[in-house]
């Protein structure tokens, strides 16, 4: 039998002028403090994170080299954290139209290889909006990405509705990617790394994609489509209650009455994306609670190793089917890549 294409989704690349713009953003006096916490460790210039800064620049044929060297059939890239939100507005988009230029040319030698996620700059929600049109028709365009918040503020706020309606409109899945937690939150992380991937990340990608359920944004855009990676950033492992408590809250007046519970907004508009867990029952608890259709596969690379993703999901214990249709059937389904296959065949026999 032909092993599934493996097709990973949250896959991260940078511009020179990004980089060189946090530079410059991260000697102002006044800082985001999880941001300068970023400048001083995974944006700065230590070795480790020099070879992470190199990878994420290149989008061309040494990514494709490390694709093929390990299993890699297509990479759906997109804007690492905290990419373009940490610039004020016109910095800020004007960098997200050139970061998708960049991605789009990138794309056109690749076609086969590579697809993307738009960047946008929320700080300026009408041009993101007119963003997400102008990519849309571009070819390898298949969503966009929001790392988090933008400057402390969370997608909720009605500010940021032309963005979530344009992307319902245009059909564009909205990776919802972490960054460290925002300026009003992030004081007790910023000791013992906590602000970083294992817990701050998390903490604060999952605090946004519940405010996104429990502020009733998806009865106003109800067929949004939200992808979360890192197995849904804990979420699935509280569903159970976050409904019990949702209920018990309604009881007592404490939040006002959604369409439907919580579960099933992250039913109907949530799937969940593999980057950065190699845990087997982390896998099951997702695959059981959420159904297979809603999980995708993903490395996050340069920041996770792709061998270990590769090597997780090719043994872990699922039956072939459900192999086929988390490492290929549902980024499929979900991104539109259908008609996205490789010109050549000859690795795969
Ligand atoms: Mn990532």
């Amino acid at each position: 039998m032909t092993p599934a294409r493996r097709i990973a989704v949250e896959e991260a690349f940078v511009t020179e002028d990004i980089v060189k713009e946090w530079a410059r953003a991260l000697a102002a006096p006044r800082v985001e403090p999880g941001f300068k916490m970023m400048g001083q460790t995974m944006l700065g210039d230590s070795p480790g994170a020099l070879e992470v800064k190199g990878r994420l620049l290149d989008i061309g044929d040494g990514r494709i080299a490390y694709m093929d060297q390990h299993g890699i059939d297509v990479q759906i890239l997109s804007m690492t954290a905290p990419g373009v939100q940490v610039f004020d507005a016109a910095t800020g988009s004007s960098l997200a139209t050139s970061a998708n230029d960049q991605l789009i040319s990138a794309i056109a030698k690749h076609p086969d290889r590579l697809a993307g996620l738009a960047t946008v700059a929320p700080q300026s929600p009408a041009k993101a909006a007119n963003e997400l049109s102008r990519i849309a028709g571009q070819a390898g365009m298949k969503g966009l990405i929001i790392n988090s918040h933008t400057r402390g503020q969370y997608l909720d706020d009605r500010k940021f509705w032309p963005i979530l309606e344009a992307a319902q409109a245009l059909k564009l899945p909205l990776y919802l990617h972490p960054r460290e937690p925002s300026p009003a939150m992030v004081r007790p992380y910023l000791q013992y790394g906590l602000y970083f991937a294992g817990w701050g990340f998390a903490a604060e990608a999952g605090l946004h994609a519940m405010r996104l359920i429990m502020s009733g944004t998806f009865d106003r855009f109800p067929r949004l489509k939200v992808v979360l990676g890192h197995m849904g950033e804990a979420i699935p492992f509280w569903l159970q209650r976050i409904d019990n408590r949702y209920l018990l809250q309604v009881k007592i007046g404490a939040v006002s009455k959604l369409q439907r519970l919580p579960s099933e907004y992250f039913l109907e508009n949530f799937v969940i994306t593999t980057s950065g867990v190699t845990s087997a029952p982390a896998l099951k608890l997702s695959i059981e609670n959420l159904g297979v259709e809603r999980v995708l596969f993903a490395a996050d690379y340069p920041y996770e190793s792709i061998a270990e993703a590769v090597d997780f999901l090719d043994h872990v214990e699922l039956e072939a089917e459900a192999r086929a249709i988390i490492y290929s059937r549902n980024a499929e389904r979900v991104f539109g890549l259908a008609g996205m296959e490789r010109s050549s065949t000859s690795e795969n026999g």
